[in-house]
């Protein structure tokens, strides 16, 4: 019978992953708390139409990637495609409007598009993400950016661009849209395929062309930051006098527009040269209209979402992370001793010790090659000699010493063990990231 594999874009996180998830989600969360952002977890079932109205129906995200279906209801309901649009939607439903305002939030979860495959790009995938519902004055979206900038940085993640834009309001987006466009129709043949299909619904899209052809045509394009009235344009000098003043490089990209369309003034991305073709770690902008057209009060907003497969991948290339380890690995004869082990097991793991036994009856030289494996600190030996004294060896993997403990003597094991576990291994919660950091 064939084997059923895994769906195309998916992945499983194995051991020798899993450990880098856990590094990445614990200095998001220490950090997020530090900055006063609570968690939400949404579901990630919605209704279809969330997505729609939320993220535009003339997105790529909703014409081609939304992963969506009919249930034995009846209903058109969606895998989240990002967390944002469900975000506005707790906001509203929960009315968290009445609550302190602004909502900082943050979130963490797997995410649904439906996209080639490639490095860096899934079908299933993950995002860390924080938005901040209730207040617009753009010291806050610096800020909001410099958040993002100091989880890469915890993650040992230096040297990443920063590039800046400013959408305007949606009026001005409307007027600048209709130029655009009339400066491209008579170019409408030579556009790529893409531009052309977004000419007439999303032109706004074709400024981010990677197409050379329709970039060129672009040069002379109509500049949206033309058509900024007054507000659009303090607001912009703002942002980057904050971001200034915080010692934040960056560049102004006026071709950044995002593939959604909620946002209005700031949008922002943060790159990575060493990721390849997918180079984007973390997108995000400002979203004054969002929860209006979601039915809600209206309530200006900004957000970001970093890719965390996209993390893992330069985390990975850049920390060794110690795999998993065990405190003792009990090594043992026959069938008595064994069961002297089954006994020990239990004593061990009240006393919080992780502990695992061979349960083979191969030579010791197999089972403490297996001790080994699995990265014991130390071997527990038990044999009819020390059956009959009531007692138990160890064998210190690193210094290859043995000692003899009587069963009761666990505080003197316990000091052994911690002297001996210091000089062994850093484990996970310890790492310094100071230390990492020179690293890059
Ligand atoms: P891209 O241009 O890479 O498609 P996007 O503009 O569609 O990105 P956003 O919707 O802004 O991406 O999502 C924020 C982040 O989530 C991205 O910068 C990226 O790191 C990650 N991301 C988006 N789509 C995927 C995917 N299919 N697989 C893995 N990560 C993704
Ligand atoms: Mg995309």
């Amino acid at each position: 019978m064939e084997p059923i594999q895994s769906l195309r874009g998916t992945k499983d996180v194995l051991a020798d992953e899993i450990n880098y998830w856990h590094f990445i989600e614990k200095k998001a969360k220490d950090l997020f708390s530090i900055a006063n952002y609570t968690e939400i977890r949404t579901p990630i079932l919605e209704n279809s139409s969330l997505f729609e109205r939320g993220i535009g129906s003339s997105t790529d995200i909703i014409n081609k990637e939304i992963y969506s279906f009919i249930d034995k209801g009846s209903r058109n309901v969606a895998l989240r495609p990002e967390g944002t649009a469900s975000i506005a939607r707790s906001f509203i439903e929960n009315k968290l409007f009445s609550q302190k305002i602004p909502q900082k939030l943050w979130y963490s979860g797997p995410m649904f598009r439906y996209e080639r495959p490639q490095s860096g790009r899934q079908r299933q995938f993950n995002q860390l993400g924080v938005e901040v519902l209730g207040s617009v004055n753009p010291l806050i979206d610096a800020d909001v950016i410099q958040l993002a900038l100091n989880l890469l940085k915890e993650l040992g993640i230096t040297n990443c661009g920063r590039e800046v834009n400013s959408l305007g309001t949606l009026e001005e987006r409307v007027k600048y849209k209709s130029d655009l466009i009339a400066y491209l129709q008579p170019y409408e043949k030579e556009l790529d395929i893409d531009s052309q299909k977004r000419l007439y619904n999303n032109p706004l899209r074709i400024l981010d062309t990677k197409n050379l052809k329709t970039k060129d045509i672009l040069n002379e394009a109509p500049k949206l930051s033309n058509f900024f009235g007054i507000e659009s344009q303090t607001y912009f000098e703002e942002l980057c006098d904050a971001l200034n003043s915080l010692h934040i490089g960056y560049t102004v990209n006026e071709q950044l527009v995002r593939g959604l369309d909620y946002y209005n003034h700031t949008a922002f991305e943060i790159k990575s040269s060493s990721l390849g073709a997918q180079d984007t770690l973390c997108g995000g902008g400002r979203y004054d209209e969002l929860i209006s057209q979601l039915g809600g009060p209206r309530t200006p907003a900004i957000g970001w979402a970093m890719g965390i497969e996209r993390l893992l991948l330069l985390v990975k290339d850049s920390i060794s992370l110690p795999s998993q380890y065990l405190d003792f690995y009990i090594v043992s004869e026959n069938k008595s001793t064994k069961l002297k082990a089954l006994q020990l097991l239990q004593i061990f793991r009240n006393h919080n010790f992780k502990v695992e036994i061979d349960w083979s009856y191969s030579k010791f030289s197999k089972q403490f090659k297996r001790a080994s494996q699995n990265n014991a600190i130390g071997c527990i030996i038990i044999g009819e000699r020390e059956l009959q004294l009531n007692s138990f060896s160890v064998k210190w993997l690193s210094s290859k010493e043995q000692d003899s403990f009587q069963m009761s003597e666990i505080e003197k094991l316990i000091q052994k063990l911690d002297y001996y576990k210091s000089s062994y291994l850093k484990i996970i919660d310890n790492i310094d990231t100071q230390t990492l950091n020179k690293k890059f």
